[in-house]
């Protein structure tokens, strides 16, 4: 029990996945989550959440999220930057099998869109609330891919790597205000909406394997031998929003079962 009770956190991408798993865990703990997402109808769910349909790329959408949250919850204590896509693609073809592989300008502009402009949407927004009550946590979610450099991945590596950048630099701006901002960076973690036929066909031909030989590179690389549980982040994400983490500030764990650090 982390003792969330009270606090209000929007946790964007919350719909699915790793996001869906940390609005779990934040509520299991006492948390009051608003839930931002593209893929959902507004409106309160059993479990106490509330839904905003949100595009985080948008500045209009963004705002309105927030002041939403504020309207419903009173406040907000926890934002966590979620939300994230990524496109397997090599910065060159150079088998020249699959030109459409090879990263293209509009598929740089959605990831860095979605993965990086989204997050400084949110941070700033939610920033200017937590000001007013001189207290809050900003968590951003990276990812292994940002502190190592992902083959086949390098714009969604830099977008991640982008967000680790942030998360230094707004704890340092907002450090006297009360406010503090870390990220998180998983390894590979179980099967999640992500990572799509088409993202495996897309790594798989990027890393040079098979599809079936994706799962065999991962787990040898993985020192624990298997992927990260969806609960695993849900719980460290809650950790570091809650009070117990109270000196934790501008830095970035990793999360990988030992892959990187
Ligand atoms: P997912 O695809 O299951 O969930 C992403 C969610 O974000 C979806 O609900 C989607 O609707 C939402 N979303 C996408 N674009 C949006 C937008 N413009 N506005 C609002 N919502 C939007 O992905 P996931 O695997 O759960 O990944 C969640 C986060 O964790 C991402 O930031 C990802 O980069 C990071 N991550 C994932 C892994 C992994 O192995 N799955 C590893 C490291 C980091």
């Amino acid at each position: 029990w982390l003792d969330l009770e009270g606090k209000v956190a929007i946790v964007t991408g919350g719909a699915s996945g790793i996001g869906l798993n940390i609005s779990k865990e934040l509520i299991k703990n006492g948390a009051k989550v608003v839930v931002a997402d593209l893929n959902v109808e507004e409106g309160k769910q059993s479990d106490g959440s509330y839904f905003v349909k949100c595009n985080v790329t948008s500045k209009e959408s963004v705002d309105q999220t927030v002041a939403k949250t504020v309207e419903i919850f009173g406040s907000v204590d926890i934002l966590v930057n979620n939300a994230g896509v990524n496109l397997p693609r090599l910065l060159v073809d150079d088998k020249g099998e699959k030109p459409e592989y090879e990263l293209s300008e509009k598929d740089f502009d959605f990831m860095v869109a979605v993965n990086q402009k989204g997050p400084y949407l949110f941070a700033q927004a939610s920033a200017k609330e937590m000001l007013k009550q001189n207290k809050g946590v900003i968590i951003n979610i990276s990812s292994e891919a940002g502190q190592e450099g992902s083959a086949g991945q390098s714009c969604y590596s830099a977008t991640k790597g982008a967000i680790i950048a942030f998360t230094r630099a707004w704890a340092k701006e907002l450090g006297k205000h009360n406010i503090r901002v870390v990220a998180v960076a998983p390894g590979i973690i179980e099967t999640t909406g992500l990572r799509t036929d088409a993202y495996n066909e897309a790594l798989a031909y990027t890393r040079g394997v098979t599809v079936d030989g994706l799962a065999t590179d991962y787990s040898k690389s993985i020192p624990l031998g298997r992927e990260g549980k969806l609960t695993e982040i849900g719980d460290l994400v809650s950790y570091l929003a809650s009070d117990r983490a109270s000196y934790v500030t501008g830095t970035t764990l990793n999360i990988s079962g030992g892959k990187s650090r």
